[in-house]
């Protein structure tokens, strides 16, 4: 019998109103893994309540105290850290490695979010009239409702929720579907350091159930959603209609750019591991090589040659290098693109369908792809696939490659290999990515710079770094005046 986990809801650990449940899988070998609330509304309107109950007290308690809470976090995460990468590894699918750094990307945002208890900085500015003191400061904007996706199911909930929570909102999360264990797990952690009941409520199911009645919830004032862009689409045009605050980070179309004097081979390790680290399943996941015709046939060979060499299965287990897909639809989705790939006229130069094996066989695992032959405008060079999926797209120029690379719906990463200062240069000033990554592959974010995108990727937002607030307060302008007379702006003193 595989463990029974709840929703947590005002400090209290439920099942779903209804007592509907669903089942947790591992993708790499089918085991059920544990039964979640498939929770409905009714479950969700219960939550904003919780989160509305407490929002004024968790406002008022003094920002040091909210960032002291964070750093406990912090340090209780680094302490469970090989316990949460293997959690995360079974409900996800990728390598320890990498759910070691999800876990790790945690650790850093609590220690980042803890600091801004004792920043928070506004802005003090003279006023135009004597005798009158302004400033303005960042107020918090309430509740905010969290929606996240499954390939980072840990990282990416603590960009948005520890900042939430610093600033003083309360905080209703969705989990995704696919891995429910580490959002239960972020409640675990939070209720360990002390968070006081109601200021972060769990509320487990699909997107339609529970992320849409989320998103529509009047007691929530600001949401937070990482995933797709046809679901981002629906909550921009939906959070427009309720004049409702929302921040998207949605796909990317992420290429390298590979110029003649590039060190090929380090050029091909950064592309493998972007392309096929996370079974490329990540928002920056390499899935375009633009590369300049003389080292084209190289970087082939040896990006090939790094796909062949990769070792696949469970995760979990010590030597694999790559994990399967998330379930059986990413491995439909992967597999359909091989058809558009081969429709198109790129050509397979490695892997091209699912991978089999003795151990592979439970699991969703798709072999690691080179496509060569790729024309900048095909459907595999433009849409997001999602899987260990590379295409090779030859151009003439640094001008060409930076075409090419600008011309996609996204505007996620970016990145360049070259030895040449002028060229470097030239692609951080040009790329409208994000992100641009120099003699780096496109993946490898730090949670203190900025992280978000352009164009289809976006809609403006930023989280991490010092823009890690923005979403989550409102500008309160507060004016002072200590004349003892009616001074009126723009007139008494012109
Ligand atoms: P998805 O859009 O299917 O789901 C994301 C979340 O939205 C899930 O929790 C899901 O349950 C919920 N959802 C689905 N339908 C909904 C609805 N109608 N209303 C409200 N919520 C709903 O995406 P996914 O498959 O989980 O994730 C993959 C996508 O996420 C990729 O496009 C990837 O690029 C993107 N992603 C982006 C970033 C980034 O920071 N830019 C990071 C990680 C993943």
């Amino acid at each position: 019998m595989s463990q029974t986990f709840h929703n947590y809801i005002g400090g209290r650990w439920v099942p779903a109103r209804s007592g509907k449940t669903f089942t947790n899988r591992n993708p790499a070998t089918g085991e059920a893994l544990g039964e979640f609330p498939e929770s409905a509304v009714e479950d969700v309107d219960a939550a904003v309540q919780a989160a509305r109950g407490v929002m004024r007290a968790w406002q008022l308690t003094p920002a040091p105290k909210r960032g002291e809470l964070l750093y406990r976090l912090g340090a209780l995460i680094s302490q469970k850290k090989e316990e949460l990468a293997q959690a995360a590894t079974r409900e996800m699918g990728k390598i320890l490695l990498e759910t070691r750094g999800d876990v790790q990307e945690g650790v850093d945002m609590a220690y980042l979010a803890a600091g801004e208890g004792r920043r928070l900085y506004g802005v003090t500015t003279p006023s135009e009239m004597p005798d009158k003191w302004a400033m303005s400061v960042r107020v918090p904007v309430g509740v905010a409702g969290v929606i996240t996706a499954w390939n980072f199911p840990f990282a990416v909930p603590t960009w948005k929720i520890f900042p939430a929570l610093v600033a003083g909102n309360t905080v209703v999360f969705k989990p995704s579907e696919e891995t429910p264990e580490m959002g239960w797990h972020l409640a675990k952690l939070l209720e360990e350091v002390g968070l006081p009941s109601g200021v972060f409520n769990v509320v487990h199911g699909t997107g339609p159930n529970v992320g849409w009645p989320l998103v529509q919830h009047p007691g929530v004032d600001v949401l937070s959603f990482t995933g797709s862009n046809a679901v981002g689409a629906k909550l921009a045009a939906e959070g427009a209609r309720l004049g409702k605050r929302i921040s998207l980070e949605m796909g990317g179309k992420n290429g390298v750019i590979v110029l003649d004097d590039a060190d090929v081979s380090l050029a091909a390790n950064a592309i493998a591991w972007g392309a096929f680290g996370t079974t490329g399943q990540r928002c920056t996941a390499t899935s375009r090589v633009i590369v300049q015709e003389k080292i084209h046939d190289e970087l082939v060979r040896l990006v090939v040659q790094r796909a062949q060499a990769l070792k696949l299965g469970n995760g979990l287990l010590e030597g694999v290098e790559m994990g399967p897909l998330v379930n059986g639809r990413q491995l439909e989705r992967v597999s359909g693109y091989m058809n558009v790939a081969r429709e198109e006229g790129a050509s397979v130069a490695t892997g091209g369908g699912r991978a089999s094996g003795a151990e592979l066989e439970r699991g969703f695992f798709f072999q690691p792809t080179v496509l060569t032959g790729v024309q900048a405008k095909m459907r595999v060079a433009q849409e997001e696939i999602f899987g260990p999926v590379v295409g090779f797209v030859k151009v003439k120029t640094l001008e060409q490659a930076i075409a090419v690379n600008n011309d996609t719906p996204y505007g996620l990463s970016s990145s360049i290999f070259t030895r040449d200062v002028n060229a470097a240069f030239t692609a951080m000033r040009d790329l409208t990515t994000g992100i641009v990554y120099v003699n780096h592959g496109t993946t490898g974010a730090e949670t203190h710079l900025p992280f978000g995108g352009t164009r289809g990727t976006g809609n403006g937002h930023r989280e991490a770094g010092h823009t890690m607030l923005d979403a989550f307060t409102e500008w309160k302008s507060l004016y002072v005046d200590f004349s003892g007379k009616v001074q009126r702006a723009q007139i008494d003193n012109n």
